[in-house]
């Protein structure tokens, strides 16, 4: 069936256990046939649902004390959230029907821990059903060495004040000589997989993303998602993957990628790192989701068909893609989506952040997250 894939490597996929020469040797096959591959094993891991959350966006600051060359929406003069602005916006979310609130901001000097339980604490007393899914690693990070604790204390504390779950965000390539060039001052490597496991350990499940099509190599992109592949196999507590493409303008990497004559990624090459994440990550994490934030809607529609089964949330307000060049919108509706999904040719459902009884076939992610203690 797969005529230009060796028969070892499409029975090494189904068995999840692809290698980095495997993957390369996939970017070299024509194009239609590695989607139609990810499209095979996408139909195995989740059949033919595509899923998506009504949820809302909330960046509380735009200040912050990070260096991140790739950067386009930290702002030295930039707006604070009070604690009450940001319950109007949880208060907007849940009039909308959403049933998560995802919370990120910049990096503020001197605000420890407490700032941050202090959010978790007041949206949980309003809305104790509403899921919190907020904080990157590297906010953690920062959080506790202000606050002069463990990373693992402050996650145990997040935890008890009702943090649900983290977006694996902060992840970018995850190399090191990457990271020296385009964030040097954000949480290395090994860093970063450390609060994430350490995320997992204490029951808070997290979602992984990598921000492609920089000054990585192809390499690098692969070792990253076998990266991934390794957290999940150790704790199961991933949730999805997330793709998403570098967007080059108003920052000083895309400035000087442009400068030399490189814009931003291909569609087709956005569509080969789907591919390639649904084969090297089967039978580890059964979420792929195609960013339309990213993505456009027309392509993410596309990515459907390239391995992608998820197509992320609502939002309702988007600010960070959107100064860094995106135009595709900072929100859209249940309707549009499910239109798009529709017109892929799948099942649209609305799901939870924890992807929670929809899918009849998986799941084997879902049944680990269960047993790592998360609750909704
Ligand atoms: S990416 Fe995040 S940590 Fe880096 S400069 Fe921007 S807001 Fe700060």
């Amino acid at each position: 069936m797969n005529s230009k894939i060796p028969d070892e490597l499409v029975e090494r996929a189904y068995q999840g256990k692809s290698t980095k020469e495997d993957a390369l040797l996939l970017l070299e096959v024509p194009p239609f046939e590695l989607f139609r591959f990810a499209d095979e094993l996408r139909a195995l891991a989740v059949g033919d649902t595509v899923t998506y959350v009504v949820n809302r966006n909330i960046n509380f600051t735009s200040r912050c004390v990070g260096t991140c060359g790739f950067c386009a929406f930290r702002d030295d003069n930039g707006y604070l959230l009070s604690l009450e602005e940001i319950m109007a916006k949880v208060r907007e979310a849940k009039q909308a029907k959403a049933t998560e609130v995802c919370i990120q901001g910049g990096l503020l000097p001197d605000v420890g821990l407490d700032f941050y339980l202090g959010i978790v604490e007041a949206v949980k007393a309003e809305f104790p059903e509403m899921h919190i899914h907020a904080f990157s690693p590297m906010e953690v990070y920062h959080a506790s060495r202000i606050s002069g604790i463990k990373v693992n204390e402050a996650l145990s504390k997040l935890k008890r004040s009702g943090l649900d779950t983290m977006p694996g965000t902060a992840a970018e390539i995850l190399s090191d000589r990457v990271r020296k060039i385009i964030c040097p001052s954000k949480l290395r490597t090994a860093e970063w997989v450390e609060v994430v496991r350490q995320a997992h350990s204490a029951g808070i499940p997290t979602t992984a993303t990598m921000m492609y099509g920089h000054v990585e190599t192809p390499e690098e992109r692969i070792e990253h998602i076998l990266t991934i592949r390794e957290i999940q196999k150790e704790t199961g507590g991933i949730t999805e993957f997330v793709p998403l493409p570098f967007m080059p303008y108003n920052n000083p990497i895309g400035e000087k990628m442009i400068r030399e004559g490189k814009y931003t990624t291909p569609g087709l090459n956005d569509l080969k790192v789907y591919s390639i994440s649904r084969i090297l990550l089967h039978g580890h994490v059964d979420n792929i989701q195609a960013s339309w934030v990213k993505l456009g809607k027309k392509l993410a529609q596309f990515a459907l068909h390239c391995g992608a089964n998820d197509l992320g949330g609502t939002l309702m307000e988007e600010s960070i893609s959107r100064l860094a060049g995106a135009s595709n919108g900072e929100s859209i509706t249940v309707e549009e989506l499910e239109w798009m999904i529709h017109g892929a040719g799948r099942i649209p459902k609305e799901r939870t952040t924890l992807y929670r009884g929809v899918h009849e076939l998986a799941s084997r992610n879902n049944r680990r997250i269960a047993g790592c203690g998360a609750s909704e």
